[in-house]
């Protein structure tokens, strides 16, 4: 067939498109890509992902080489994270959502079964477990509770768990770390807890279970399914291992539960439908390419990729005690961290977290502004700025060090931003209802944002109106920016 274009053509035409993106090797990124900095491994991830380009994993029975790729992943995970036992089992699933919206469709289904209640049951989360849980609990129609964690360490409280659990829980979330501060939940402590009650844990490490296993520290400090009471645990192999997106595993201790995620259904004139996961058709690139990446690490080379990140953290925390201003939040455990402004110094010696990641970015850093968060119990967790440290942050932790310290001086005593008051009080008056897809596009460009410039540019003004205006408004708003952002 004669193309209309020669693929030469439309390769370089994607790789001048790709010129637009954020680097997504080299370093600079903190966040969004784990870039293990070996050449080698991208390069065999990609191989093998392309020898699986053809593949349904729709039916592992007509492609068996995915089932087999798939008990490989899923024997590793058991061994790394269970202590190898053989009643622990699991699924392959696209990423980190899908882990943790399965994870709660078993629990909400489990519970049914057991109460036979007719009222939707609760999901029991801390304010930092991640916000797939909230999408889970929105799309699986279970009643969200959000408890406050303690606003110093940013950790989950055992006793504010215990005080929450009612039979009408199908199931509480604990981090392993958290996202937003890399906070360790005290996980033993929240499982007895549950145990007792026989309510659902479901320890989240989609983050940090592929990091936390090698990451020196404390021998109680124990966090997965070797902890009775821990009833599932969700690892996304596309962050720390290595994999392009669409992979993560999500284990169960129990078969039933591990069961109740699946689907089946015969009541239809075409095949049986039989899915562990909420995708049909789906892709096996990136589970070749994570099999490949685990076959070529195993163990003893994840091992080395976390000793590399355990440097750089160190390296990157003793910083922080020098650059006035700042501080870590918490005591993190593993590669990520949130920096506050430090309250302990005076304001005008302050720096102000987003100012300070917007003056990294002129330098040529990609940092991750969070918004403050206020909680339920009325403490407020501050307005932070996230790194994700990965194995390749040690071949630019000089440079990279050398750079926070200057924007840190760049912006020290400048104001943090504020959003227009008499825009948030417009926008107080707005029922989300009125916002249509007009109104809220008029109202971006009041608040001088045009989605389709999109978000190059400084970040603080745009984080405090996140802060500022009412959720479900700013959500609106959210919408209709990448919705235009994306729109032909
Ligand atoms: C990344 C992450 C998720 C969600 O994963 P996606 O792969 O982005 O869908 C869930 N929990 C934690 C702790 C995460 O870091």
């Amino acid at each position: 067939m004669q193309f209309r274009l020669d693929p030469t053509d439309i390769l370089s035409r994607l790789d001048a498109l790709r010129t637009a993106d954020a680097p997504t090797s080299g370093g600079r990124l903190l966040s969004y890509v784990y870039d293990s900095g070996i050449a080698e491994l991208s390069d065999l991830a990609g191989a093998a992902a392309l020898r699986a380009q053809s593949l349904n994993g729709l039916d592992p029975t007509t492609f068996p080489s995915i089932a087999a790729m798939e008990r490989d992943l899923v024997a590793l995970a058991r061994d790394v994270l269970a202590g190898g036992d053989p009643d622990v089992v699991g699924s392959v699933t696209s990423g980190g959502t899908e882990s943790c919206m399965l994870a709660v469709k078993s629990a909400r289904d489990t519970w049914r079964a057991r109460t036979s209640a007719e009222h939707r049951p609760t999901l029991l989360v801390g304010s930092t477990a991640h916000a797939a849980f909230h999408k889970a609990a929105h799309h699986l129609d279970l009643r969200l509770e959000v408890l406050p964690v303690d606003p110093v360490t940013a950790r989950l409280r055992p006793d504010d768990v215990a005080a929450a659990l009612s039979p009408d829980v199908a199931m509480v979330v604990a981090s392993a770390p958290s996202y937003p501060h890399g906070a360790l939940d005290p996980i033993a402590e929240i499982a007895r807890v549950c145990a007792a009650r026989e309510v659902a844990l479901h320890v989240d490490g989609c983050i940090g279970g592929w990091v936390l296993p090698w990451w020196p520290g404390p021998e109680n400090r124990r966090w997965d399914l070797t902890v009775p009471g821990v009833s599932s645990l969700s690892v996304d192999l596309h962050k720390y291992g290595y994999a392009p997106k669409g992979i993560s595993l999500l284990l169960f201790r129990d078969r039933d539960r591990h069961r109740a995620h699946w689907f089946a259904t015969t009541r239809w004139p075409g095949y049986a439908v039989v899915n562990p996961t909420l995708l049909g058709s789906r892709s096996a690139m990136p589970i070749a390419a994570g099999w490949a990446v685990a076959q070529a690490l195993g163990e003893k080379g994840f091992r080395e990729l976390v000793a590399a990140m355990v440097r750089t953290t160190g390296r990157i925390r003793e910083a922080f005690d020098r650059i006035e201003g700042l501080r870590v939040v918490g005591d993190p455990v593993g590669p990520l961290l949130a920096i506050a402004a430090d309250e302990r110094a005076p304001a005008e010696r302050r720096v102000d977290p987003h100012r300070w990641s917007d003056a990294a970015e002129d330098d040529g850093w990609a940092l991750q502004p969070q918004p403050r968060h206020p909680q339920s119990d009325g403490t407020v967790l501050p307005r932070t700025t996230h790194l994700t440290i990965t194995p390749v942050t040690e071949t630019v932790v000089d440079d990279l060090v050398a750079s926070l310290t200057k924007a840190a001086d760049r912006t020290r005593g400048v104001a943090g931003a504020r959003a227009p008051a008499e825009f948030v009080a417009a926008a107080e008056n707005i029922g989300p209802a009125d916002l249509t897809s007009e109104i809220s596009a008029g109202v971006l460009a009041l608040a001088g944002l045009e989605p389709k410039v999109g978000l190059d540019g400084p970040k603080a003004d745009i984080l405090a109106l996140v802060e500022e205006l009412p959720a479900p408004v700013a959500e609106r708003l959210l919408i209709e920016f990448l919705a235009r952002f994306l729109e032909p």
